[in-house]
């Protein structure tokens, strides 16, 4: 941790020293009227930065920039898209440490995760660097009398909008392929966590990206985000956050008739049946809540574990759960760190008298860390109902909510009756169980007797609450880009 600390000070030293600025056009700006806001790290709330508090004129101004470098990039050879996205993965590789560490100091999430989370954001470039050549694919769909053909192109500037809980990789999910469709963007990061978008703009120009192609416009919500949303020039939005956030920027996208892409909210299930290699399955339970904080779209929030087996199964993830160490994210055995902010910190918080007022136990956890900084026990409840807000509500921390069920019907009744539907794990060793099971459950991704493995060319996203559209592989492409038939008579 000292040596990680000692390697931290002079990026933090450039940061604070420039604060984070806008950048539009390949220029740092301040905001139009000067307004800036203090960005804390939640590890002890000392001062990262100050950071541009972005106006509707600065979003204006980046709107600019991006409708201005759309012919260009839109008609640049592919093969010279794919090659500056592949510098830019080569720079993200060349900066990962300083990138990790410093998105560690900004969100609180442990380094052992977001080592990898950097890379990540590298091999999302790499991927869609490759993809660019075929983004304008089409079809030939010939008719007696015509000779049909289709084919795609960039819808035109973007406005891509980021949460805070691993904002580098997120934002490399949603710009890289924006990017190699054609598109311009401009992208506001999210108000806890704006450090590390202006460190990958910056390699992105580094790697020759031109002036004016990716613009960065920081700020709240309710200004530099909302006057996003509501550009004329801005063809599309892809948002990732709350699901009440969503419903927001569909509203203030009516007008304009904004696309929209939602990558919203989560209380997915994780179903353990008795039949299931239980220690696999407590395995990847215990990962997929009580990594990256609990701060995650697709954490396991909601184990649904079958009565034969439930007292068992929990008595020894409660005996691991207390064993999950919490402290210092830049410490490489810490497994949780601090939550971001002092209001989420609260709001996690506040869950645990609400499960004691529903009459849930709470079997592990259930209190802060008495220290500064936003720590919180990893949580475990149990004895819940499937009804309690505790096993309705996205609580977004390190907490899980047991529910036991008898039988397969029960189960999917449980794990559907939610408003989200964005992932859900099964574990069972019996394959017709599993297909009937996954066919029945409403959720976007599902895993069979695995934790969330990413695989790119897989589409990625959620059902009901938990968004509207599909990332990866081709169906970002769908997104980005507008389809044209053409019609030749023959
Ligand atoms: P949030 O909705 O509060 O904020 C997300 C972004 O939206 C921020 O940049 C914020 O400034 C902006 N924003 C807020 N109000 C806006 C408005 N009216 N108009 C335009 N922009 C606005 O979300 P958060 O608290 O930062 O992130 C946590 C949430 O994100 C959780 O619900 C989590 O499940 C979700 N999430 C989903 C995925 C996914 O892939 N489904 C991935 C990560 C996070």
């Amino acid at each position: 941790r000292d040596s990680n600390l000692a390697k931290l000070r002079p990026i933090l030293d450039r940061i604070a020293a420039q604060g984070v600025m806008n950048r539009i056009g390949g220029h740092d700006c301040p905001a139009s009227n000067g307004a800036t806001f203090a960005n804390h790290s939640p590890v002890d709330e000392s001062l990262i930065c100050q950071v541009a508090r972005g106006t509707a004129a600065d979003i204006d101004a980046a709107a600019a920039a991006a409708k201005a470098a759309f012919p260009a990039w839109r008609d640049m050879e592919a093969a010279a898209r794919k090659k500056i996205l592949h510098k830019i993965a080569d720079g993200i590789v060349a900066r990962a440490e300083e990138i990790a560490l410093a998105e560690c100091w900004d969100t609180g999430q442990a380094l052992r995760f977001m080592s990898k989370a950097a890379l990540r954001g590298a091999e999302n470039f790499r991927f869609f660097a490759d993809k660019a050549l075929s983004a304008r694919d089409g079809q030939h769909l010939p008719s007696p009398t015509l000779m049909n053909i289709t084919t795609r192109v960039p819808i035109g500037p973007v406005g891509v909008i980021t949460p805070w809980n691993t904002p580098f990789m997120l934002s490399t999910w949603k710009i890289a392929p924006a990017l190699a469709a054609g598109c311009t963007v401009v992208h506001k990061p999210a108000e806890f966590s704006p450090v590390t978008a202006r460190i990958l703009l910056e390699i992105a120009e580094d790697a020759g990206l031109p002036p004016g192609v990716w613009n960065l416009v920081n700020g709240l919500g309710e200004e530099a985000g909302r006057a996003l949303t509501e550009h004329p020039d801005i063809k599309a939005i892809a948002f990732v956050g709350e699901s009440k956030t969503g419903s927001m920027i569909m509203k203030q996208g009516a007008d304009t008739l904004k696309r929209v892409h939602f990558e919203l909210g989560g209380k997915n299930p994780v179903i353990v049946f008795d039949d299931a290699d239980l220690d696999r399955a407590l395995d990847a339970a215990i990962f997929m809540i009580y990594s990256l904080n609990g701060e995650r779209c697709t954490s396991s929030s909601r184990l649904l574990v079958q009565s034969s087996i439930a007292d068992d199964f929990t008595a020894k993830l409660v005996e691991r759960v207390n064993r999950i160490k919490v402290g210092h994210p830049l410490d490489p055995a810490t497994e949780v760190g601090p939550l971001i902010h002092k209001v989420h910190f609260d709001k996690v918080c506040s869950y645990f008298d609400v499960a004691r007022a529903d009459g849930a136990m709470i079997a592990a956890g259930g209190a802060a860390l008495d220290q500064p900084g936003h720590y919180v026990r990893p949580t475990l409840f149990t004895g819940a109902r499937a009804d309690m807000r505790i096993a309705q509500e996205e609580i977004f921390g390190p907490v899980l909510t047991a529910i036991p069920f008898d039988t397969e019907d029960q189960a999917l009744e449980i794990a559907n009756g939610v408003a989200y539907g964005l992932t859900a794990y099964v574990w069972t060793n019996d394959l017709t169980r599993a297909l009937r099971v996954t066919h029945a459950l409403e959720a976007g991704m599902i895993w069979v007797n695995s934790e969330n493995v990413r695989h790119l060319p897989t589409p990625f996203g959620g059902v009901k609450a938990s968004g509207i559209g599909r990332d990866g592989g081709d169906w970002s492409f769908d997104f980005y880009m507008e389809q044209k038939h053409i019609g030749l008579a023959i």
